[in-house]
């Protein structure tokens, strides 16, 4: 061991590459040595097989990523420090968003964009919902939770660790209270002039999908007279935003029965009534066919599945399932009509999705045009060398 005396992993030359990129991961299978049994999370030196130092990062021994960098400098120290300043960081890249008065839900850290892999961090009005998913966040939890309070204070700061990457990383699922008060069972949100609330302690992820805010906005800025199908609706985003924005009706489809529960609260809070809205409970694949079948017809289909892709093996029967929907999405639309469809795969890219949204259309024998392109909204910001990080694509098609 070269040095100070601290852990190091020694990387293979023909596996370089991607740190000099700034990548910050490293597999296992680019280790060619680790000298001094670091434990979980612990930091090591990344070092080339010449000798050169490339950088530290937190260990994972268990993990295939076992190495997530945290810097790639000469100077290899991970201290409280360095997390203060990642967390300063990433609240103070927000400033012009957190002073947005229309919104107050956002992504305070996501992750490896924020040079935090396995921090995520989601501010919901007064409280704070974190998921710490990889070794290396674990490792530094307490030292995020302090700066966190003193950088964004709160009334509260829950956990919601409970992502299936944990598991990976040799960790069991964790929820609960961290700092400060119990968020209540719901907390209530605005979001560009919708009211949402947010069951931050059961709801799927931190308790929204705030990464489709800019999404929910341009889909109800052409919202107005349309009979709106919301499939995969969740707790109703896209409808509710569509509703309020003068939609004639919304259909939601979800297979979560308390997501349609709270899609049902969450319209009564915007509009006076539900007489314009149905809630079905269901499988989308199911439910659009039924419609197709019965000669049902919209003038906008959102399509927001939920990952159907998690590794290049499941890639190609996801590319079947993204094509079916998006068929029958483009089959019940009137001409003239809008289709917003969305990928929150990560394995997809953008080429392939298009490709397949294009192969449905194909099928479909329907004209369309590509309106505009969607993507995560700017609080959910990618490392430009980590395009792992972009994950959640849309296109706005106008169908003929
Ligand atoms: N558009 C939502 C987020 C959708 S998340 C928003 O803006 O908030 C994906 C949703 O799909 C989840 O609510 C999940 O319950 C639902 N889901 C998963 N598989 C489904 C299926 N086969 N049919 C219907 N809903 C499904």
């Amino acid at each position: 061991m070269a040095g100070s005396g601290m852990k190091e992993v020694v990387l293979n030359p023909e596996r370089e590459f991607s740190v000099l990129r700034r990548h910050p991961w490293i597999f296992s299978g680019a280790v060619a040595a680790v000298n001094g049994e670091p434990g979980p999370g612990e930091t090591v030196r990344v070092v080339s097989s010449a000798g050169m130092v490339l950088g530290a990062g937190a260990y994972s021994p268990e993990s295939q990523i076992r190495v997530r960098m945290w810097t790639f400098t000469a100077d290899t120290h991970v201290d409280k420090d360095l997390v203060y300043c990642r967390v300063a960081r990433a609240i103070g890249s927000r400033a012009v968003l957190l002073a947005e008065a229309s919104t107050d839900a956002f992504r305070l850290i996501n992750a490896e964009a924020d040079g935090m892999p396995g921090v995520i961090v989601d501010k919901y009005r007064d409280w704070l919902v974190c998921q710490f998913t990889t070794a290396g966040a674990e490792y530094w939890k307490r030292e995020i939770i302090e700066a966190l309070m003193v950088y964004m204070p709160c009334r509260g700061i829950y956990e919601r660790s409970e992502a299936d990457v944990r598991k990976h990383e040799g960790l069991t699922d964790k929820a609960g209270l961290l700092s400060g008060e119990m968020p209540p069972e719901r907390i209530e949100i605005s979001e560009h002039g919708c009211r949402y609330l947010v069951d931050v302690r059961g709801g799927q992820k931190t308790g929204f999908y705030l990464d489709q805010r800019d999404n929910r906005k341009t889909v109800a800025l052409y919202a107005n007279g349309c009979e709106v199908l919301n499939a995969f609706s969740y707790t109703g985003g896209f409808g509710v935003a569509a509703l309020k924005a003068g939609a004639q009706s919304v259909t939601h489809v979800d297979i979560s029965e308390s997501a349609l529960q709270m899609a049902r609260d969450n319209t009564s809070l915007n509009v006076c009534d539900l007489d314009c809205s149905e809630f079905i409970h269901g499988s989308v694949f199911d439910v659009l066919r039924k419609f197709r079948d019965q000669g049902r017809c919209f003038d906008m289909v959102v399509l927001d599945p939920p990952k159907f892709a998690d590794s290049k093996g499941s890639l190609m029967k996801a590319a079947r399932g993204y094509k079916d929907i998006n068929l029958l999405g483009f089959k019940l639309l009137r001409p003239g009509g809008l289709l917003a469809t969305f990928s929150c795969s990560g394995i997809m890219t953008p080429d392939l999705f298009r490709k397949v949204v294009s192969d449905a259309a194909v099928d479909a024998q329907r004209d369309v045009q590509l309106t505009a392109h969607m993507q995560q909204a700017t609080d959910h910001p990618q490392g430009l060398c980590f395009p792992e990080g972009f994950y959640l694509k849309g296109m706005l098609c106008r169908v003929w």
